[in-house]
């Protein structure tokens, strides 16, 4: 994971610059609902802390988020329990890993979730009309979508990287974390 930390002031840019777009899709839900259930809490915070946000500043990111509709001592008894176990300081002390794609794309999503793979999990309309608003233009959005259809997950999420960076990423990106390092190293360049 990455070695470098990533301050949570800047999340907000990265999500849009250099998120794969699982990740965006979380980002924003978060922002906009200022609630996420726990399956997307956790495949959110994982990717976070893969990327070098530090716990202290994910329980900053996170009571912040949810601030609008959770005050913080409702936020410290319910949800930071759950941040600390991200990182391994609560319960047995599993240092989880964040999730691959391939676990990613067989979760199970229900009605007001947004974890998953979007490729997976979003219909057409919804995932062309996402597409639509991050500015992903009709002569890409056919092959996207496609792929999309064929369970070619990985392809369209290639296809995706290629058209927010203007050029292709350089290995395939079997990982969210791979496809934020990836993005990061090509912006560096
Ligand atoms: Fe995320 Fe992987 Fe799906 Fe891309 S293919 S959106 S990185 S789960």
């Amino acid at each position: 994971w990455s070695t470098t930390t990533t301050p949570i002031d800047k999340l907000h840019d990265l999500s849009k610059t250099s998120y794969p777009l699982c990740m965006r899709t979380l980002h924003e839900a978060l922002c906009t609902n200022s609630h996420l259930r726990n399956s997307g809490r956790m495949q959110y915070g994982l990717f976070l802390k893969g990327i070098g946000v530090t716990l202290e500043d994910a329980l900053h990111f996170w009571r912040d988020a949810f601030s609008k509709k959770t005050d913080g001592s409702a936020f410290d008894k319910k949800y930071a329990y759950s941040i600390r176990h991200y990182y391994g300081k609560e319960g047995r002390q599993t240092n989880y890993t964040p999730y691959g794609c391939q676990k990613i794309i067989s979760s199970s999503v229900g009605p007001g979730e947004y974890h998953g793979c979007p490729f997976r999990h979003m219909d057409r309309d919804s995932l062309c009309q996402k597409l639509t608003s991050y500015g992903v233009f009709a002569s890409n959005m056919t092959e996207i979508l496609d792929f999309a259809k064929d369970a070619q997950y990985h392809l369209a999420c290639a296809k995706y990287f290629e058209v927010i960076h203007n050029k292709p990423a350089s290995k395939p990106l079997l990982h969210p974390n791979a496809y934020f390092a990836e993005s990061r190293a090509i912006s560096t360049e």
